[in-house]
């Protein structure tokens, strides 16, 4: 329920509400006689003086500004995704880019080389002090070693006086000498897949020979946090992994010193079409559960679009000319949209290499440009509109298809999740009244990294 745009009153049961005001960064929970009297007060039309007093000094009267941006003009972005191979030493069951299925491509240190130097030349034009060069793919980059450190040692001798901010993706299935070289490298940090439990993890991510691969996972985490490296772990939950979330993450914890902890129900894409649905009812009941675990170690985790303390008009850098290269060289502005041949290429493609450098689609572009949640109809009125953001747009395309977003079953969940965080904020604050001392922070999912 909206009293006015963008103060929120969500009912919690028959005689309290949670009453949400993004942006003025400010939450509290309200009995139904101060809810009633909201709208007038908020409107200047009168109202109960007590509740214009407490209104008064939480600040809803205040004027606030939407955080939406959009991207004008030339192409110039500073950070370069590459998507090095999609070939991979796993096969999880849930592999959304089915890697291994058919057969892999790989990156050439030439198509590396010229996205670098794009990223660079824009550095220096417009004075950015840094660049950042991330691995990312419908693969294992690792898998594509040579060109992994060899395009990293490239920019950062190019680079010259501009530093070169690294991070990868990856799966965790590495040789000591990549740990090492990693520790050392990727300052940026790394993100990796980890599904919890030795058991729950080696059914739903097992090797090419179908053997376990948590033992080498879990090698690569106890180097990480001997050496004190930031990296993030994802869990994907399957629906049939479900009941072992908690004890997943409990396991996670209590053994390893991950940054980030994220959960995401896996999404019924690649391998995974078809299956048994994760986003469910029984899921939040899980990742309630979870956080609870984890708040006993003084975590917090993270779910892709419940970002409370995070406002932005932007899911993700699709909308913000996220540059990201395919190993033939073309440019894609999704992670998911990692070859020529995939169902969106079209949405999301929007550049190719040229003898002289790029050149851009600029109609599709701006169509990317244009998909901030400002513009998604069916998020206005939405309470975890300037947390959510729209959702992820690929998965929205597969969802609904090319037609107007008409949301999701991940809608849901994010609500409830963004419930839970207000109403743990507010405990946190003493019970009464929570306000965000971050508005227009980082993004607690993709720091500085994307995805
Ligand atoms: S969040 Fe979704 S739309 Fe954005 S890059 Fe990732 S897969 Fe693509
Ligand atoms: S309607 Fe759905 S996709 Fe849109 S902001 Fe709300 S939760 Fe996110």
């Amino acid at each position: 329920m909206t009293t006015v745009p963008d103060v929120f009153a969500i009912p919690l049961d028959d005689s309290a509400s949670l009453v949400y005001a993004p942006l003025h960064g400010v939450a509290f929970a309200a009995s139904q006689g101060l809810v009633s009297e909201l709208p007038r007060v908020l409107t200047g039309e009168g109202g109960d003086s007590d509740v214009e007093t407490f209104v008064r000094e939480a600040g809803l009267l205040q004027d606030v500004s939407t955080p939406v941006s959009r991207r004008e003009g030339a192409v110039e972005p500073t950070d370069v995704t590459l998507f090095l191979t999609t070939a991979c030493n796993l096969r999880c069951t849930y592999c959304y880019a089915s890697a291994g299925d058919s057969p892999a491509t790989y990156m050439t240190m030439d198509v590396a080389r010229q996205g670098i130097d794009f990223v660079i030349d824009n550095a220096r034009r417009t004075g950015a002090p840094h660049i950042g060069l991330n691995f990312h793919g419908g693969g294992e980059p690792s898998v594509h070693w040579k060109l992994m450190t060899g395009a990293l040692e490239y920019a950062r001798r190019q680079a010259g006086d501009i530093e070169v901010i690294a991070a990868s993706a990856g799966n965790g299935v590495f040789t000591d000498q990549q740990i090492d070289w990693m520790i050392a490298n990727l300052n940026g940090g790394m993100s990796l897949s980890f599904d919890g439990l030795p058991e729950v993890h080696d059914r739903q991510r097992p090797t090419v020979r179908g053997t376990g691969s948590s033992e080498r996972v879990i090698h690569t985490m106890r180097r990480f946090t001997e050496a004190g490296y930031p990296y993030g772990v994802r869990v994907t939950v399957t629906a049939d992994q479900i009941p072992y979330l908690a004890d997943s993450v409990e396991y996670i914890l209590a053994s390893f010193t991950p940054v980030r902890l994220q959960v995401e129900p896996a999404y019924q894409l690649g391998r995974h079409e078809g299956a048994p649905d994760a986003e469910t009812e029984d899921f939040i009941v899980a990742y309630r559960e979870a956080q609870g675990r984890a708040a006993h170690y003084g975590h917090e985790l993270l779910y892709s679009a419940a970002r409370v303390g995070f406002l932005t008009s932007h899911f993700c850098g699709i909308t913000q000319d996220n540059f990201c290269l395919t190993p033939a060289g073309n440019v894609s502005a999704c992670f998911e949209a990692f070859s020529e041949d995939n169902e969106f290429s079209d949405v999301f493609f929007y550049g190719s290499a040229t003898p002289e450098g790029y050149e851009f689609d600029m109609d599709r572009l701006e169509r990317l440009r244009g998909l901030g949640v400002e513009n998604r109809s069916f998020c206005d009125g939405c309470f975890a509109k300037w947390n959510c953001a729209g959702d992820c747009y690929h998965k929205s395309l597969s969802a609904n298809g090319r037609g107007e977003f008409r949301g999701s079953q991940r809608c849901h969940i994010t609500r409830e999740l963004v419930k839970d965080q207000l109403l743990a904020r507010i405990a946190a604050s003493g019970g009464l009244l929570w306000r965000d001392p971050s508005v227009g922070g980082v993004c607690p999912v993709h720091g500085g990294e994307h995805e």
